[in-house]
């Protein structure tokens, strides 16, 4: 089984959609299923709706899981695992407070080395603790750092090496005993069966912890792990979860259609014979081990470029934007000059809009009496033979006018094809210019 494990704690950035799409290709392609895990185990950082916003986005991007889970379903087994860690000495209670640890991070900050946990509470005697216990002292459960290296190979990265002081005595369950993303997740991997791990490089480090829970508990199936290599912005630097661009929700208000938002993702860090394909059509071909092992860069204009790909494959534009189908032909010809679908929309509502400039008011309103007051002609050059002849009107002072009788713009598509394309309501769109 593969996953895809969101926090409900913020917006869903591209990096977190690559992840889910990874994921569900690769279930896809080795015919495993596919979870949805909601990893709302830190109850401080959740965010009231963000599961249900995630899982709609999944569903929009078709990404459909097999089953969703909530990581707090599983507290218990969690809590369960700790206790028999504890029991098996594996793990141990720790009292030191905030303040305590703190003042050693401080101090290891000012070192300039590592924070490492000192070890303080793992050597308490039993009765020590049975009397902090009794006094209701608060605690936190830590795992004991493991013996020997953690070494793994990564399908992505190749292979890794941590020592124990790297892991470290971590906590696995907090003081309101919910227990750490580490525990749990490590413990939900194994429970699901997970047979690969695909997830962001920051989560790198995490992974000896996970695989050293997991050993504690005597889990010996192994789970492989491919990290992705993160997403830089155009500049180079780390996309933020702030930039525009990295917001999913940003990218669909700006037009970018699922479809090839899911193409660019695919194709980002990767290249294969043909850069335009659906999601369907990636599961044949995608290779996770020939994923690039550097950062990927973001590129908006290589987005723009296969978002006009999709849009040209959209049968029936006109239902797909929600207008009526006698603009079928007016919004072909704004999609032609459009990136995106917000940039047709607006084209396409301006049409219904007063005029915005009066450079040409005049030639406007001449125009616009020889159009509402005489029968439309079939061809296009027919009507400006008659108009030119009529008005007097040539070049520049026809042309421009006209237009923006039509479109509300100056420049743009050819007259004649707007013409051919707006013949049966174009007495109406003039009126309202
Ligand atoms: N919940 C983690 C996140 O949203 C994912 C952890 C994982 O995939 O293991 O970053």
């Amino acid at each position: 089984m593969l996953r895809f494990a969101p926090s409900p704690t913020g917006d869903m950035h591209i990096g977190n959609l690559r992840v889910a799409i990874f994921n569900y290709i690769v279930a896809k392609q080795r015919g495993e299923k596919f979870l949805v895990r909601i990893e709302d185990t830190d109850k401080e950082r959740n965010i009231e709706g963000k599961d249900k916003e995630i899982l709609a986005l999944l569903e929009l991007f078709k990404l459909i899981p097999d089953s969703v889970v909530y990581q707090s379903g599983n507290f218990h087994i969690h809590q369960q695992m700790a206790k028999q860690l504890l029991d098996k000495k594996k793990a141990f209670v720790c009292f030191c407070d905030e303040e305590e640890l703190n003042k050693e991070r401080e101090k290891a900050k000012k070192e300039k080395r590592p924070y490492r946990y000192s070890g303080k509470c793992e050597n308490l005697s039993s009765d020590e603790v049975e009397k902090l216990l009794k006094e209701k002292k608060p605690f936190v459960i830590r795992i004991k750092k493991p013996e020997n290296n953690i070494k793994f190979k990564d399908e992505i990265k190749g292979e890794f090496d941590f020592s124990p002081f790297e892991v470290d005595s971590f906590v696995i369950l907090r003081k309101d005993y919910t227990p750490t993303y580490n525990f749990a997740c490590a413990i939900d991997d194994m429970l699901y069966d997970i047979s690969l791990v695909i997830r962001g490089e920051d989560h790198l480090s995490n992974t000896p912890k996970q695989i050293h829970i997991r050993n504690s508990l005597g889990y010996d199936k192994e789970i492989k792990y491919a990290h992705l290599p993160i997403i830089l912005n155009e500049e180079g630097k780390k996309l933020s979860k702030r930039e525009n661009h990295a917001s999913v929700k940003w990218l669909l208000e700006e037009g970018f259609m699922p479809e090839a938002i899911v193409n660019y993702l695919i194709l980002l860090g990767n290249s294969f014979e043909k850069e335009v394909f659906t999601l369907d059509e990636a599961i044949e071909f995608f290779d996770l081990s020939k994923i690039s092992r550097s950062p990927a860069k973001f590129d908006i204009e290589k987005l723009k470029f296969l978002n006009k790909e999709h849009m040209k494959r959209i049968e029936n534009l006109s239902e797909y934007l929600g207008y009526h189908k006698q603009y079928e032909e007016l919004l072909k010809i704004f999609r032609d000059e459009s990136a995106t679908l917000k940039e047709i929309r607006e084209k396409f509502e301006a049409v219904f809009e007063k005029a915005k400039d009066d450079e040409f008011k005049n030639e406007r309103e001449i125009l616009k009496k020889e159009i509402l007051e005489n029968e439309l002609e079939d061809s296009y050059d027919e009507f400006k033979k008659r108009v030119s002849k009529n008005t007097s009107l040539k070049g520049k002072k026809l042309f421009m006018p006209l237009r923006e009788l039509l479109i509300n713009q100056k420049h743009g598509a050819e007259i004649k094809d707007l013409y051919k394309a707006m013949k049966p309501y174009l007495k109406e769109v003039v009126k309202t210019r």
